[in-house]
């Protein structure tokens, strides 16, 4: 097999009068992630590493805040489409790992249903999903609340052919 690997990261700033989506699960808060799209920062940084996996363009450069069909849009959307470009290049995703990092809300009880969701986006078992929630003990723009951020590391393989 011939394996990559690939890292994203993101962060959105904490809103009034948004919905909080985190790896395409809404979460209860009273604020959620600004962003042209829906600010799923988590799925936005997913969707980076799989692209980075495969040595394509970054979100921004195939999704431009600017452009208005994005707008509001469902962050899965981007993810469905670098696994789309995963596919094109011959790889196949086999695991990813995420953190998200944030002072609030508690994303424990949430997990499972993110792991299930990002699974299914990317057509992997849940036991292939990592995600975790880290603090920053209230240093930075996560500790003050301002806005939480992700990483998430994509690994993705193809059958060599001898
Ligand atoms: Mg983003």
């Amino acid at each position: 097999m011939n394996y990559r690997v690939g890292l994203g990261f993101d962060a959105h700033r904490l809103v009034e009068g948004r919905d909080l989506m985190l790896g395409g699960v809404h979460i209860p808060y009273g604020r959620g992630l600004e962003g042209h799209s829906d600010g799923d920062a988590l799925l936005h940084a997913l969707t980076d590493a799989l692209l980075g996996a495969v040595g394509a363009p970054d979100i921004g450069s195939l999704f431009p805040p600017g452009d208005d069909r994005w707008k509001q849009a469902p962050s899965r959307l981007f993810v469905e489409k670098a696994v789309e470009t995963v596919g094109a290049k011959g790889y196949r995703v086999h695991q990813v790992d995420t953190v998200v990092i944030a002072e609030e809300p508690r994303l424990s009880g949430h997990f499972e249903a993110i792991r299930s969701n990002v699974a299914q986006l990317l057509s992997i078992s849940m036991d292939d999903v990592g995600v975790k929630a880290k603090t920053t003990e209230g240093m930075g723009f996560p500790g003050r609340r301002e806005g939480i951020a992700a990483q998430a590391i994509a690994l993705v393989a193809k059958r060599v052919t001898p």
